[in-house]
């Protein structure tokens, strides 16, 4: 991918079908989904793809086994068929993930099957296999390092895993090669309007180099995540929805905690929440917390109270006991969660459902939702505005869109002793893949900074030289990229 060609395009002056504003799940859903139907697609991303929300996941393909409690079904079935269609079409980037839930009691037992048969039920066609109820010998054999004393047993389900941030990367890819205009560092700074009032394209800014120019598009789409009503406000849109987000936080262990391939479900933590402990690369990810955050970052920070919350639940249930000094990294991300505009909803109530809003001027706004729904989100987008009469109708074919496989072989050396990455493969991301700072290297082409943060920092000079040597920067980015680097990784 070229980053002069792709704004060559965007200033050519044509007319595009759609402009989508956001390059995270959401965003890159709406503009595969368009390109499927055969629509002319540009997309902006002001900072780098999967920067927010979308780099910050908990990992998991999945229909939400707690949704169920909430009553949500239509969102559980609807997620688990989407789930089939990332392991299916980014099945490089995604694979089925056994979970135990262990249980202390017999009636949790039954309870915890009764619940994860519903979901077998409703998996339907697409299940991936069916729960079972194991002895507590088999879910020992399964998780050496779990909690012994009082043990009963242990309900086994599956359900999928995934690498959020290297999807994102991926669907860039795919989108254009096939004839998309997706494009980082490209921000819309306001919207233009025809003389009926009704939105007709945008004003793009290169954030590399301030420049501004005009985008003309017969539709717009905001999916912006939690920066979406800063988006519609660009318009002074009313609507009866609102953007409550929600900071979630993980902590990332050594595998010796977990032990196995397997990943735990702790089913109710202290804040009646449930908590994973998932195997993904060489680390074990756990989490999540759910606290409203009514502060909108773009690198919002797990606290002290949150570690803390994490560290003790993940303990009651392990026979080796992580403390502070073991969490190899932290991430945190807020939650784009879309509520009526009413009061008295705690996040963990609101549901998770996507909602498509569309403005008097004609901003079509996709809120809320989940990663393992992005593609069926971009779907619903795209039908409201063919229902608006603003595109011809076309059928979507974006199920049949096979994700483009940007990983190299690996060869040759690996970065550090700590991470699962060649230099060959960090040299093929920084040429091909539309990279502008260390950070987008370590953060998101690879994952390093989420896997082991201080071995990330033994890396960063090289990185850093790897990227300059490539593009011929000179010295005083190189120093930059290092204040740069470090301020992100405080985040961390
Ligand atoms: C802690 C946590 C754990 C989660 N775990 C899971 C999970 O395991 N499985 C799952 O399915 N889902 C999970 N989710 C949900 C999922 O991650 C989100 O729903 C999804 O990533 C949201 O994507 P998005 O594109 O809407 O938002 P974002 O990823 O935040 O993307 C919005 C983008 O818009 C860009 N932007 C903003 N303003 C402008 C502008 N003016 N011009 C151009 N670009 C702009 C931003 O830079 C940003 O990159 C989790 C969420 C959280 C917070």
């Amino acid at each position: 991918m070229n980053r002069k060609k792709l704004l060559a395009d965007l200033k050519s002056g044509k007319e595009y079908d759609v402009l989508v504003i956001g390059g995270g799940a959401t965003g890159l859903g709406v503009a595969l989904d368009a390109l499927s139907r055969g629509f002319k697609v540009a997309l902006l991303e002001k900072v780098d793809f999967g920067k927010g929300t979308s780099s910050k996941a908990t990992k998991l393909l999945h229909g939400g086994v707690r949704y169920l409690q909430n009553g949500d079904v239509g969102l559980v079935i609807e997620a688990l068929r989407e789930r089939e269609y990332v392991l299916t079409q980014a099945s490089h980037l995604s694979h089925i993930q056994k979970f135990v839930i262990p249980h202390y009691s017999h009636w949790q037992g039954w309870y915890y099957w009764a619940g994860l048969k519903t979901y077998d039920l409703l998996s339907g066609s697409h299940s991936l296999g069916i729960t079972r109820k194991i002895s507590k010998e088999e879910t020992l054999e399964l998780l050496p390092n779990l909690k012994k004393k009082g043990l009963k047993g242990g309900i086994e389900y599956t359900d999928g895993q995934f690498d959020d941030t290297r999807l994102c990367i991926d669907l860039v890819s795919t989108i254009n090669k096939l004839g998309g205009t997706v494009l980082n560092y490209c921000s819309l700074d306001s919207f233009t309007y025809d003389e009926s009032g009704k939105i007709n394209g945008g004003v793009a800014k290169d954030e590399m180099t301030g420049g501004t120019f005009e985008i003309k598009s017969k539709s717009v789409v905001n999916a912006t995540g939690v920066f979406a009503e800063q988006t519609m406000a660009l318009e002074s849109v009313d609507t009866d929805i609102k953007i409550v987000p929600a900071r979630g936080s993980h902590i990332v262990l050594d595998r010796s905690f977990l032990q196995s391939e397997e990943a735990i479900m702790i089913p109710k933590t202290t804040d009646g929440r449930v908590l994973f402990l998932v195997p993904w690369h060489n680390v074990v990810i756990v989490g999540t917390t759910d606290v409203v955050s009514p502060k909108l970052t773009m690198e919002p920070k797990a606290t002290e109270k949150e570690i803390n919350f994490i560290l003790k639940n993940a303990a009651q249930y392990l026979e080796r006991k992580p403390t502070k000094k073991d969490i190899l990294s932290t991430f945190a991300g807020l939650r784009p969660l879309a509520a009526p505009k009413r009061e008295g909803l705690k996040s963990k109530e609101i549901s998770r459902s996507h909602k498509v809003v569309v403005s008097k001027a004609g901003l079509v706004s996709v809120l809320g939702g989940k990663w393992t729904t992005f593609r069926k989100m971009g779907e619903d987008a795209i039908d409201k505005i063919i229902n608006k009469g603003k595109l011809p109708d076309k059928e979507s074919k974006s199920e049949e869109t096979k994700i483009h496989n940007g990983t190299p072989k690996q060869t040759g050396e690996y970065i550090h002793t700590k991470l699962p990455y060649t230099w060959n493969e960090l040299e093929k991301y920084a040429k091909e893949e539309l990279v502008e700072t260390a950070e987008d290297l370590l953060c998101r082409r690879t994952r390093c900074i989420l896997l082991h943060k201080q071995a990330t920092l033994d890396v960063l000079d090289q990185a850093i030289q790897l990227i300059a040597r490539i593009k011929g920067y000179d010295e005083v980015w190189e120093e930059k990229q290092r204040w740069n680097f470090a301020e992100t990784a405080k985040s961390y």
